[in-house]
């Protein structure tokens, strides 16, 4: 194997963008986590353009996160099922809901109670090491190269008029709309991975300076970042990011899990994961904050929806 070393930005992360870095994507999915299956329910629910639908679920097909299930429904359809590989996105999910819940964001179409049916309670999920079942936060993980050649593959550029379109949205949508938009993503974990200054994750990105800054202004516009000047150098300003941002952070390490997981190819993943405080690279988890134990979808039931 060859030497590992340190990297800001993990392959599969990127690798993970590239399928669902996109808002309507993950529009559609999180429907499908509420147990929408057909085309008419999706669309009449989400209030998207039927061709934009047509388009994305053909792709989400192409990426085996749905299978098409014929079904006889006065006349024959089709529903879109999760796969094995869409369902495993249930994690990036899971985040995506705690994140609005703690911030007391209100998301359309995200259920306002999740209930452990093994346990009974209502729960918060929790993201935790699979080995010393420590609460993981911002910053406690390292991603070590296996291959430090590997090119890190950025998301297309051609979403700034998607992120202008929806900062109207912002407010109820947030987590929608950063990983949605893939670069916001990159920028925000990269800051969280202590690269704080404009020319490093311009380097470290390859991001032009252009859409850098656009995702600079966006994410402090959300209050996710705080921009401060530099203690030893009065011109430098240094970014870091704010306790909402830190709590995108399980969104992020579920998405880069399933990057390595399904889209890693051959040689396996690119990175290797380790929680830095117990040395594991056995990966993490959403729990339950009261058994402790993995949330699967098929084990967690909806109280009333918001939105
Ligand atoms: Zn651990
Ligand atoms: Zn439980």
């Amino acid at each position: 194997m060859p030497r590992s070393e340190a990297r800001d930005v993990p392959i599969s992360l990127s690798k993970s963008l590239s399928v669902i870095g996109d808002p309507w994507t993950l529009h559609i999915l999180k429907e499908s986590f509420l147990g929408t299956r057909r085309f008419q329910d999706f669309q009449s629910r989400l209030g998207i353009p039927r061709q934009t639908l047509i388009l994305r679920l053909r792709q989400m097909v192409i990426n085996q996160l749905y299978y098409k299930k014929p079904v006889q429904h006065r006349r024959l359809i089709f529903e879109y099922r999760l796969t094995p590989k869409g369902v495993d996105l249930y994690s990036m999910i899971l985040g995506v809901w705690r994140w609005h819940k703690h911030w007391h964001q209100t998301p359309h179409h995200l259920p306002e109670q999740l209930i452990h049916t093994s346990c009974g309670h209502q729960i918060t999920p929790e993201f935790v090491c699979r080995s010393c079942t420590g609460s993981v936060k911002a910053g406690e993980l390292s991603f070590a190269a296996r291959f430090p050649n590997t090119k890190f593959a950025p998301p297309a550029t051609r979403r700034t008029r998607i992120v202008n379109q929806y900062q109207s949205k912002a407010a109820n949508e947030m987590v929608t709309v950063i990983v949605g938009d893939g670069w916001s993503l990159l920028v925000l974990n990269a800051i969280i991975n202590r690269v704080i200054t404009f020319d490093a994750l311009q380097k470290t990105l390859g991001i032009s300076n252009n859409v850098l800054s656009t995702r600079i202004k966006m994410l402090s516009s959300l209050n996710l970042l705080t921009q401060n000047q530099s203690t030893t150098d009065k011109r430098m300003i240094h970014y870091d990011t704010t306790p909402m941002g830190k709590d995108v952070y399980p969104v992020i390490v579920s998405l880069l899990q399933w990057g390595d997981r399904w889209l890693a190819g051959n040689n396996g993943p690119a990175d290797l994961i380790k929680h830095k405080s117990c040395g594991s690279i056995e990966g993490f988890v959403m729990v339950c904050d009261h058994c402790n134990r993995r949330l699967y979808m098929e084990d967690v039931r909806q109280g009333r929806l918001m939105g």
